[in-house]
């Protein structure tokens, strides 16, 4: 398939932690450029490369500004990260595909929603879940299971938690690896063992994971252990 490539512009980079920066592009005013809350685009990168092309979620929810924004975190001599932290800036130029993927929510939302994810893999389910808040779209319970080291890996932490205060269908618990009782209130190890017990009565439920591999693998193995149809889980790997 041939995909479409729009030349488009950085019009804002926000340092989100010392490894993760939001960029914030907008696609030419003569493109409608339509996507659905969980798709990601490919940019099409001047790399040194033989893969020139990176795929990444968009995290903003659908708008109607014609302008998209990508959480990435660097990698560590990662050719696209590389180029993307260090040479674009404010105002550069940059190829952004057509919207793809599948990872649509479901079409109604008469069952409890649980998104579960790493790192990065929170973007599909921002735009999500202020897709879901802003259309006001009828909905039960939504939950955000979101693993991460540190305090200071969580992404968007200010805009989850003033949304939970706000929604209290929107449960957001961020669960922390490498914190301890002493420093950190809130759940404290991986994200399997939350799912496993907000959902151990095995009720109704749409589950969406996004993240690496060896996360989501794990976790679809644990749901459809714990009775889960496979059609209820819908995933975005990483890599
Ligand atoms: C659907 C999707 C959505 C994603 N969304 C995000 C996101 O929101 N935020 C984020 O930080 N990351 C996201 N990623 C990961 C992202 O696409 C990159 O893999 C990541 O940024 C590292 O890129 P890099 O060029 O720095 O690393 P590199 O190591 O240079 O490249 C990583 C990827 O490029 C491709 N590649 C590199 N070399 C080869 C090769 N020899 N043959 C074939 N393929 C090759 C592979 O896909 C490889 O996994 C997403 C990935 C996918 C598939």
């Amino acid at each position: 398939m041939a995909y479409q490539f729009y030349t488009s512009t950085v019009v804002n980079i926000i340092d989100e932690t010392p490894t993760t920066k939001r960029f914030y592009i907008k696609l030419p005013e003569t493109v409608d450029f339509q996507f659905k809350a969980g798709q990601f685009v490919m940019l099409d990168m001047p790399i040194n490369h033989k893969h020139t092309t990176r795929s990444y979620s968009i995290a903003s929810a659908p708008n109607n500004e014609n302008i998209i924004e990508l959480i990435i975190v660097i990698k560590e001599q990662g050719s696209g990260t590389t180029y993307l932290f260090s040479d674009v800036k404010i105002g550069s130029s940059i190829q952004v595909s057509q919207a793809l993927g599948k990872l649509f929510l479901p079409e109604v939302l008469t069952e409890d929603i649980c998104f579960i994810c790493t790192g990065t893999g929170v973007a599909p389910f921002r735009s999500q879940i202020f897709d879901i808040f802003k259309k006001n779209i009828p909905h039960q319970n939504v939950y955000l299971v979101f693993g991460n080291r540190t305090q200071q890996d969580i992404l968007y932490r200010n805009e989850f938690e003033e949304l939970a205060k706000k929604e209290p269908s929107f449960h957001f618990i961020p669960v922390l690896s490498r914190e301890t009782p002493e420093s950190w209130g809130g759940k404290i190890g991986y994200v399997h063992e939350v799912y496993k017990d907000l959902f151990s009565d095995v009720r109704p439920a749409w589950f969406y994971i996004c993240g690496w591999q060896l996360m989501l693998r794990e976790a679809r193995q644990n749901l459809e252990t714990m009775g889960y149809d496979r059609k209820r889980i819908r995933f975005e790997a990483f890599d």
